[in-house]
């Protein structure tokens, strides 16, 4: 039976620091942007791709020489921002522009502070800001404003890349901010999480048993609307043995993540098996849910029954 309920819904918030390497060519990029300089590649066509590539697109060579561009502009394209969202550059409304540098034959997407859409077009000359504390980053361009000038590029010398400096390292900080919403079948799923019950849903076609259900059956497109409670128990069908350790990891290595097949269900889902050491964990090895403080399965354990066969658990392999 299954019971009217509104749908979940939660805010969810992925984040972590990138980092990398930047490799000779853009190492000399960001360089030269704390010196308030812009650098393209020259490439074997004769082009200049600004931002500079690491590899030539034409020859996928890396390129021979980095030459100066800019700092002016033209507005190739464009779109409004009309409400920036965090961590963008500006704060104010602002256009996101395709702009070819000076010397340049290629384009460098970044922010225009127009002010308003009224004031961007095609066409529109720009130079950039600079960030007031240049950090060998591409956010030392602050962003780019519309000035008066004509076009034209600097006559300044080409840079020798076999000068090269030592590859740099940069931190990119990725975070991913959105509303989810559960589905009603999963929205069943976790409020009996809360309770302490497992909850799937059977197919009225195939009869397969979904936890945690997705509301249809991947097999037949049809709703499922049959509500199944599930034991605790069940097989651990595959596995393996995380030995990679990570900030903000809440079980030290080494550990296992498990497929795991609760009886009575016809799919595995991944969760945690402790309580014994990793090297113990097998193929078939009878586990039941061990609930955490709110709520929801903190992990699973064995219950020290014999293995169950191979032919119980194949066909969900
Ligand atoms: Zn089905």
């Amino acid at each position: 039976m299954s019971r009217p309920t509104a749908p979940l819904q939660a805010p969810l918030e992925i984040e972590f620091d990138y980092t990398r390497s930047l490799g000779p060519v853009l190492s000399q990029f960001m360089a030269a942007l704390a010196e308030r300089r812009i650098l393209g590649a020259r490439g074997a066509d004769g082009r200049v791709h600004a931002p500079p590539f690491e590899y030539d697109p034409v020859s996928a060579e890396p390129p021979v020489a980095l030459v100066p561009v800019g700092p002016d502009g033209t507005v190739v394209s464009w779109s409004w921002m009309p409400e920036p969202l965090a961590g963008q550059p500006l704060a104010e409304p602002f256009a996101w522009a395709l702009i070819r540098l000076d010397g340049a034959d290629t384009e460098m997407l970044h922010a225009v502070d127009a002010g308003s859409a009224a004031a961007m077009r095609t066409g529109l000359r720009v130079r950039p800001r600079w960030a007031a504390r240049p950090a060998g980053g591409i956010r030392d361009i602050a962003c780019f404003e519309p000035c008066d000038g004509p076009a034209g590029g600097p006559a300044a010398p080409a840079q020798d890349m076999r000068a090269e400096r030592t590859p740099g390292m940069t931190i990119a900080p990725v975070r991913l901010h959105y509303l989810h919403t559960a589905s009603p079948g999963e929205t069943a799923y976790l409020r009996g999480l809360a309770e302490h019950r497992i909850l799937g849903q059977r197919c009225g076609v195939c009869g397969q048993v979904y936890v945690p259900t997705r509301g249809t059956c991947p097999a037949d497109g049809v709703t499922m609307t049959e509500q199944v409670e599930l034991p605790e128990s069940g097989t651990v069908t595959t596995f393996c043995v995380v030995n990679v350790g990570y900030p903000g990891q809440r079980v030290t290595p080494p550990y296992v993540a498990a497929a795991v097949l609760l009886d009575g269900a016809d799919i595995a889902f991944q969760h945690l098996v402790l309580g014994c050491d990793a090297s113990e964990v097998r193929m078939g090895m009878r586990v039941r849910a061990v609930w955490g403080e709110s709520g929801g399965i903190s992990h699973f354990t064995p219950t020290g029954e014999p293995d169950a066969e191979y032919e119980a658990y194949a066909r969900c392999l």
